[in-house]
């Protein structure tokens, strides 16, 4: 599982959504919850791009992940 800087990490947003919702890490991608899309996280950098971002129903997440 990718590892991120938790200062890194609390200073990110979601690139598509308006009001930049900070993203929750789940396994190997960053998910936001507000437009439900996952970023993926390629050798600890995550790619913050809208046309890198798969669907959150297309992302098989961890089971304690998917739960929230
Ligand atoms: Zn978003």
């Amino acid at each position: 599982m990718a590892v991120l800087n938790p200062e890194l990490l609390a200073i990110l947003a979601c690139p598509v959504c308006e009001e930049r919702p900070p993203l929750e890490q789940c396994g190997d991608y960053l998910v936001c919850y507000t437009c439900r899309r996952a970023y993926p996280i390629r050798d600890d950098i995550p790619a913050l791009l809208e046309e890198e971002a798969i669907p959150l129903d297309e992302v098989n997440l961890p089971p304690e992940e998917e739960a929230r």
